[in-house]
């Protein structure tokens, strides 16, 4: 009887049970199925707030950028996104196998190893798990393929945005600069080379990191963060009058500072070509005092454009008002003499240039007169002193001048020279115009058979070079040379008040207005 119980009744019970949880079963699987696919979900936004957000060691496996070693922060879309989308893909793996793993092995041990119920009891249950975890983990994998790869198409897409919003902002930038007139950038003033956009330190005083090129790009689109953190704006037309950087020059032998207003501007180049001692720095100085009293007196606003203008200029102005003479310009490479002339839209930055007269003498040397390829005027100083013809011609008892302040060099010699040299540098002289300052007027003050007749009309001027002191073909190549050519007697002194004489303000009047 016993037996037919055991084999033959419970079996009997325990199979019709079994069938009727065969029924249950598919329930009690897809529950198990949804409950492994909503811990995989939650699970994913955990490892997403962990690379995205906290960024903590244990979601660090994919290296990251490193602004210590780049100088600066890079932009999200430059980098960091396919950085972190690999990171999400390495620990959202890990997370998918784990968790996996671990429910699998829970309920192998509960229900197979080590069952708290009857194993007639668990063995099905556990097996219903089983399914469950298996349809789950079929299902959650491709969930979580598409999660990231949404993920994955939006940073694709950002990061197209962004680099075309930084080439559009490159565009924009570079547009303003031809429009300045800058197509080839900004002339350095210490080495002449022209920089297409300079390198700019961090703001911070105790950073100073240099960024060699700020332009939209890795490092942010209208903003850069240094790695010290400090944020810089990524293009000229970005700085405002107050955030102005200190720019420096790109070449690798050079890295001065530029002007401040260096691209924010147009800029004029204006060389002053004359022989040792003809008088150029101290017209050159005439020039901007005659520009500064415009200014006092409600004209165009003049500010010298930096320190070394500026400190070159107060002595130079002192010379003006002794009415003495400076000492012939050193032949090292001089840095130009900048200023800020205007205001608003008009706003020039203006480069000066003294060069002295040898320069022109040997090839080597005149490379360094790079500068001239961008001159559209030229100044030409001449010191009719230095002409043989002055001495005997023009006064039967000789010019009672102190002979000892005229310059030595021939100016016919040294304009052959100077137009040679500006031409093999490519420059268009017919599109030029050049501006002949008769130097020294001031010596001969008074003395009307040394000077023209009348000495502030340019015709006036031109006939008496060519007349009376014999320089006829001097006159003639630079009428053939220059598209257009003026002449003017000027006086580079300063009055008691320390105003400087009116022939040098038509002068400047005309080399400022091309
Ligand atoms: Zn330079
Ligand atoms: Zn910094």
């Amino acid at each position: 009887m016993e037996d037919i119980l055991t084999f033959i009744v419970l079996p009997a019970i325990y199979l019709v049970l079994l069938m009727g949880y065969l029924f249950v079963a598919p329930f009690i699987a897809l529950l198990r199925a949804a409950a492994l696919v909503s811990e995989l979900l939650w699970r994913y936004v955990q490892v997403l707030d962990g690379v995205l957000r906290r960024r903590t060691p244990e979601f660090t496996t994919v290296p990251r950028h490193r602004p210590a070693d780049e100088l600066a922060h890079r932009n999200y879309f430059f980098g960091p996104a396919t950085r972190d989308l690999r990171e999400l893909l390495v620990q959202g793996r890990q997370m998918y196998l784990r968790t996996v793993t671990d429910t699998g092995r829970r309920v192998r041990t509960r229900q197979f190893t080590a069952p708290t119920v009857h194993r007639a009891l668990s063995i099905p249950y556990g097996l219903t798990l089983y399914v469950g975890l298996g349809v789950g983990a079929i299902f959650a994998a491709p969930l979580l393929g598409l999660l990231l790869g949404v993920q994955a198409l939006g940073v694709a897409l950002l990061a197209g945005g962004a680099r075309l919003l930084a080439l559009t902002l490159r565009g924009v930038d570079r547009a303003v600069m031809i429009l300045r007139g800058l197509p080839r950038g900004m002339l350095c003033p210490s080495c002449f080379e022209r920089v297409p956009y300079p390198a700019y330190d961090c703001p911070r005083d105790r950073c100073r990191r240099r960024h060699a090129d700020i332009r939209p790009g890795t490092f942010g689109l209208v903003r850069r963060r240094c790695a010290c953190g400090q944020r810089m704006p990524t293009l000229l037309m970005l700085m405002g009058k107050d955030t102005r950087l200190s720019g420096h020059c790109v070449h690798a032998h050079c890295g001065k500072p530029m002007n401040q207003d260096a691209g924010h501007m147009s800029e004029v180049i204006l060389p002053l070509i004359g022989g040792r001692a003809a008088g150029k720095t101290q017209l050159m100085a005439a020039m901007v005092k005659s520009l500064e009293d415009a200014a006092a007196d409600g004209g165009a606003e003049l500010r010298l454009a930096d320190p070394e203008s500026r400190d070159a200029q107060e002595v130079l102005n002192e010379v003006l008002e002794i009415q003495g003479h400076t000492r012939p310009t050193q032949k090292d490479l001089p840095r130009a003499h900048s200023f800020v002339l205007g205001t608003g839209r008009g706003r020039r930055l203006v480069h000066v240039f003294d060069t002295a007269g040898e320069r022109f003498v040997n090839r080597e040397e005149t490379d360094a007169l790079r500068y001239i390829r961008e001159a559209r005027t030229f100044v030409f100083v001449l010191d009719p002193m230095a002409v043989d013809a002055f001495w005997t011609r023009l006064d039967a008892e000789g010019p009672k001048v102190d002979r000892t302040l005229a310059s030595t060099v021939d100016p016919e010699d040294v304009f052959a020279r100077s137009v040679q040299t500006v031409r093999t540098m490519g420059t268009r002289l017919d599109r030029s115009r050049l501006a002949v300052a008769v130097s020294k007027r001031d010596l001969l003050s008074g003395r009307s058979a040394l000077l023209p007749d009348s000495p502030d009309d340019t015709e006036s001027v031109r006939k008496w070079l060519s007349e009376r002191l014999g320089l006829r073909n001097l006159v003639e190549t630079m009428d053939l040379d220059f598209g257009e050519v003026r002449f003017f007697c000027t006086a580079a002194v300063a009055d008691d008040e320390g105003r400087v004489d009116p022939s040098v303000t038509t002068f400047v009047d005309w080399c400022m207005n091309g």
